[in-house]
């Protein structure tokens, strides 16, 4: 257990005399007995970790941009604000920030939930091409999104002529990186309302690329299955882009239980390039109806106010510190295979 004390040894001068008012936004979290404000400490350990290694590999290509975009996700939520037992922060909304990845699906939950509950019998159709290096993956994304915006008008000319079903689902970009054998597998996932749905867009999709004498889409790599539970369903398909813990091999991995970090590594130069790819693209959307209501969140204005407190993040005792107080926010304490994981395993190793 960490305490005052141990803080007042490390000689930290605190700040006694706020007296200035702040702005702050939004609806804030709740600051007592908040196990979200414990997760996101475990999230900002994992994503300072991250980005990083993120920061060497942007280095080692000479990606200026990228260096500062990284940067600044290691300076997401480096304060909070409490104020009336609430607390406030600032958010990078970068992808490879696994807080605001996280606040990203949560929304898209809420936003797509109540529309797919009431599809008949949702199935997820995951559509695949063949592996590609990391020098043909951008390209590779955008003959895909044209693909796709072709299929589509494909089948809405048709069924407009009555001919074809009208077609209408969810999808969401995302790409693996096989360590092993270093290929980059882009592909999507889609929730369609019913299996005849997704089975058409499967045969599309395999026409639209087997075509001119080319065969990129084999019949192994597509696949079409129920959703049993449709929240568990939209939750495996708004993974956001790219997972940042994977399996050497994804082709060989095993079954996990929560928790189970065993064989896991940080892929930096892998995740680097699919960032890169993915830059400016939106990876979640909907096709063929619109949500009802669509309303603008975050929409609360923005007030001053004093009387509050301010949290500083300190990296050595990842947590964030009181500046009037020395009270840590959350008692964090680094779970020691996270910690076993975020020292031996993140590679980055340019290849
Ligand atoms: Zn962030």
């Amino acid at each position: 257990m960490r305490n005052i004390y141990t803080l007042a040894q490390d000689g930290t001068a605190y700040n006694t005399d706020i007296t200035k008012s702040v702005v702050i936004k939004g609806v804030g979290t709740d600051l007592k007995n908040n196990p979200s404000l414990l997760k996101r400490a475990n999230k900002k350990v994992i994503t300072n970790a991250l980005v990083m290694a993120l920061v060497d590999v942007a280095k080692e290509c000479d990606d200026k941009d990228w260096i500062k975009k990284y940067w600044n996700t290691y300076h997401c939520q480096n304060k909070f604000i409490s104020y009336k037992d609430k607390v406030y922060t600032d958010l990078c909304k970068n992808r490879w920030c696994s807080t605001c990845n996280g606040i990203r699906k949560a929304e898209l939950l809420n936003k797509y939930y109540s529309e797919l509950i009431k599809w008949e019998e949702p199935h997820l159709l995951t559509l695949t091409l063949r592996t590609v290096k990391a020098n043909q993956l951008a390209p590779r994304i955008d003959e895909m999104v044209r693909a796709f915006t072709r299929i589509k008008d494909r089948c809405n000319k048709r069924n407009r002529r009555g001919k074809g079903m009208k077609i209408k689902g969810i999808k969401s970009l995302e790409c693996n990186f096989n360590a092993t054998s270093r290929w980059y597998n882009p592909h999507y996932h889609i929730i369609t309302p019913n299996r005849q749905t997704a089975l058409y867009i499967k045969q599309e999709w395999k026409k639209e690329w087997n075509k001119n004498g080319e065969y990129n889409a084999a019949e192994k790599g597509q696949d079409v299955s129920k959703i049993r539970n449709v929240e568990k369903g939209l939750i495996e398909v708004i993974k956001y882009g790219a997972k940042m813990l994977s399996d050497p091999d994804p082709n060989k991995k095993r079954r996990r239980t929560r928790g189970d970090l065993n064989g896991l590594s940080i892929y930096a130069k892998g995740l680097h390039v699919i960032y890169k790819a993915f830059e400016h693209r939106q990876l979640f959307k909907s096709f063929g109806f619109k949500l009802k209501d669509m309303e603008i969140e975050n929409s609360t204005t923005a007030q001053s106010v004093g009387d509050y407190e301010l949290w500083k993040y300190r990296i050595d005792k990842m947590d964030w510190v009181n500046e009037s107080t020395g009270e840590y926010l959350t008692d964090y304490e680094l779970d020691v295979k996270l910690e076993y994981l975020l020292q031996n395993s993140i590679d980055t190793s340019l290849y």
